[in-house]
């Protein structure tokens, strides 16, 4: 066996061609070859070959020639060291199509597999806006409203990432550009108002609900959500849009009051931070007065004859009205209706032994016209002295008076005060009904 003239190494860790098929050393070495001819290796201990497609440097390590180790055609050669780049595990497929090697860092969701070389490198992968989710050029989804490419991917809940949307079909979160939502979702999340014209995102939304105890659901911003104040004055009322807030005064007091439990029970099933226990029945009352039901809004017993009817009816507001009733469940620190309507009856009968003592007084103060007016007063309703934070508050004694009568009665209203409060523990005060001027109501 004859030995060769030459031992070299090679260094190809500049060379872009994964050398792992012997095949491709082979092609390493014909280029090396047709470069080296004719050159004199013993110029300096390497010669660099400046290849288009990256260096590759060859030492002479023993040379069997003697003097000038010249290259020549006869020459023989044997590589004692190769030394090649390193290894590349996982390389790109579409770089490895093209030829060359790079490395892979990314999966295509829909292609790719645990395999080594089906990956893609950072120019290769595609990962849209919004999710990070690699895919190759051939499953990079298109926008799902028009088919063009898409650019990003929708957080919103119609989409949640799953679908892909184009630039034209890109609604910027209000706050953060930096989010991006298709125009489904954003008007999910962004409803608009419904006031023509404004810009403002809807927040609130109607309340009223229809028979089959469906919410409106109409949205307005802040501002111009109308509101009904059915649960006290600094609570937050029932939202109305702008056709339920005109057609609101038309609706018949039994569906005033159902569409103020649906409010209440929809905003407690739903879990709302503004949930409002439902109203007591003077509440009711005092909402059925305010849409103009006065006599109504003295007749508690109708109130509650017509809560009765609901929680019969068993809707789904069956269970939170019995437990209101009954100042049960949920209700167990409020008063019941059936408790507040024993206290309201007890006080109706104190009430009307208070008119008749007034009759007198009344009577006996104002002579000319005191028959009269004595005859006309009427007991409209009356709540007892109560303890309010530890302070007493005097009884309500609410009367009936026509018009022509009070101001004379208003007069003396004070004294008639004076008189009563001597036989009612707390004091009594006298408020004619339906009197702007002088009342609460
Ligand atoms: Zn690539
Ligand atoms: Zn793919
Ligand atoms: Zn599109
Ligand atoms: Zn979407
Ligand atoms: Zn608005
Ligand atoms: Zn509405």
């Amino acid at each position: 066996m004859t030995m060769p003239d030459l031992d070299v190494v090679v260094d190809a860790r500049q060379w872009p061609v994964d050398l792992a098929e012997p095949k491709r050393i082979g092609e390493l070495w014909t280029m090396i070859e047709d470069a080296i001819r004719g050159r004199d290796l013993g110029d300096g201990p390497t010669l660099t070959l400046d290849h288009p497609d990256g260096a590759v440097r060859v030492g002479l390590v023993w040379s069997r020639l003697g003097g000038r180790p010249v290259v020549g055609p006869d020459t023989t050669f044997q590589i004692v060291n190769l030394m090649e780049r390193p290894r590349i595990r996982y390389r790109c497929k579409e770089c490895a199509a093209a030829g060359r090697t790079e490395y892979g860092a990314f999966t295509c969701r829909d292609c790719g597999s645990a395999e080594r070389d089906n990956r893609l490198c950072d120019d290769h992968v595609r990962i849209l806006d919004g999710a990070l989710i690699a895919t190759c050029a051939q499953h990079a989804p298109a926008c799902a409203e028009c088919g063009r490419a898409a650019t990003f991917r929708c957080g919103g809940q119609r989409c949640q990432r799953r679908r892909a949307h184009c630039d034209s079909h890109r609604r910027a979160h209000p706050h953060d550009p930096d989010v991006s939502y298709c125009p489904e979702c954003y008007d999910v999340q962004f409803p608009s108002c419904e006031r023509p014209g404004c810009t403002n995102v809807g927040v609130a939304r109607c309340e009223i609900t229809d028979e089959r105890h469906n919410a409106c659901g109409a949205r307005a911003c802040g501002l111009h959500i109308r509101r009904w104040q059915v649960f006290g004055g600094e609570r937050l009322g029932l939202g109305l849009c702008r056709r339920h807030a005109q057609a609101l005064p038309g609706y018949p007091p039994d569906w005033l009051i159902e569409q103020i439990v649906a409010g209440a029970c929809v905003r407690a099933a739903t879990r709302r931070r503004d949930a409002e226990p439902l109203p007591s029945l003077r509440g009711f009352a005092h909402s059925l007065r305010r849409r103009g039901h006065e006599e109504l809004a003295l007749n508690f017993r109708w109130i509650h004859r017509t809560l009765g009817g609901l929680e019969r009816a068993a809707g789904p507001y069956a269970q939170a009205l019995q437990e209101r009733r009954q100042g049960a469940g949920r209700y167990r620190t409020r008063k019941g209706w059936d408790a507040e309507l024993g206290e309201i009856e007890i006080g109706e009968g104190r009430g009307r032994q208070l008119v008749e003592r007034l009759r007198e007084l009344v009577r006996w103060t104002l002579r000319r016209d005191g028959p009269a007016i004595a005859a006309a007063l009427e007991l409209a309703d009356f709540n007892p002295a109560r303890e309010v934070r530890g302070q007493m508050r005097p009884a309500l004694l609410f009367v009936r008076l026509p018009e022509h009568y009070r101001g004379l009665f208003k007069a003396h209203s004070r004294q008639f005060a004076e008189s009563l409060s001597a036989h009612e523990p707390g004091g009594v005060m006298i408020r004619i009904e339906g009197d702007m001027r002088g009342g609460r109501r």
